[in-house]
């Protein structure tokens, strides 16, 4: 449902880009989906798919982007990627660790016809 949601707050924004622009529709839009986001990237593309019919967005190419959640251990400084939130570090298993990429979720780009 979480999802829901966010895909009528993109679809809203286009919609507010658009008229700034006074564009009659939007032609390419791409949404940065972070793996730590918290937001299931399938299920957003699904919502969207499903909630652009007659919207500013109905036409326009969705580009979903996932980006890989990276972490950086507090004790021995290793970057590395994380599957999930509550990784350890690969090489020393401590925890916590720092977050430095892949809790984004953003419009990156829209392109207003
Ligand atoms: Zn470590």
């Amino acid at each position: 449902m979480h999802e829901f949601s966010l895909a009528i707050e993109v679809i809203n924004l286009a919609q507010r880009e658009a008229e700034k622009n006074m564009a009659g529709s939007i032609q390419e839009i791409t949404i940065e989906v972070g793996d730590l986001s918290g937001v299931e990237a399938d299920a957003f593309e699904s919502a969207l798919e499903l909630l652009v019919k007659d919207s500013i967005l109905e036409n326009a190419d969705i580009n979903i982007v996932r980006t890989p959640g990276k972490g950086k251990c507090n004790a021995c400084n290793l970057e590395f990627e994380m599957k999930y939130r509550m990784a350890t570090c690969p090489q020393c298993q401590c925890f916590p660790s720092e977050i430095s990429g892949g809790e984004e979720f953003r419009v990156v780009s829209l392109v207003v016809e």
